[in-house]
């Protein structure tokens, strides 16, 4: 988690987007766009699936039903609920109203645990 810069508020990003090479895989998904949007913004980036305790590469992990499952089959849900509740925290601490995350991940996605438990009154932009 890093916070750069002073009074403009802060927005909250998926740290893959990034450049941080915190996917499953060990990899990042650099956005360029993203990057260069940001810049000179106040921006906070993290990891959910880090801040839960998974380790980086970890499995593969899908959403089954109202479940994270992983690749080797084992149910991961506790990680992605806690790392979804602590990268929330980390909005709340930071007074964040928009959150920029990377689309289609179990954990930061349209469909994932941290869109899950997000307030409706923070506003989210999902980005490959
Ligand atoms: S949990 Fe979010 S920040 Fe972490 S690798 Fe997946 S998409 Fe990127």
């Amino acid at each position: 988690m890093k916070q750069v810069s002073n009074s403009q508020e802060s927005i909250l990003v998926s740290a893959c987007l990034l450049g941080v090479n915190c996917r499953y895989d060990g990899k990042n998904a650099y956005n360029k766009q993203v990057a260069a949007r940001l810049r000179n913004k106040n921006i906070i980036f993290a990891c959910p699936e880090q801040l839960g305790g998974l380790t980086t590469p970890r499995s593969r992990n899908i959403i089954v039903g109202d479940r994270v499952i992983n690749e080797n089959g084992s149910d991961v849900t506790d990680n992605f609920i806690r790392g979804a509740k602590e990268f929330i925290k980390i909005a709340r601490m930071f007074r964040v109203k928009k959150l920029i995350l990377k689309s289609r991940s179990p954990a930061c996605g349209k469909r994932g645990i941290v869109t899950k438990l997000l307030p409706k009154k923070f506003k989210v932009e999902y980005k490959k």
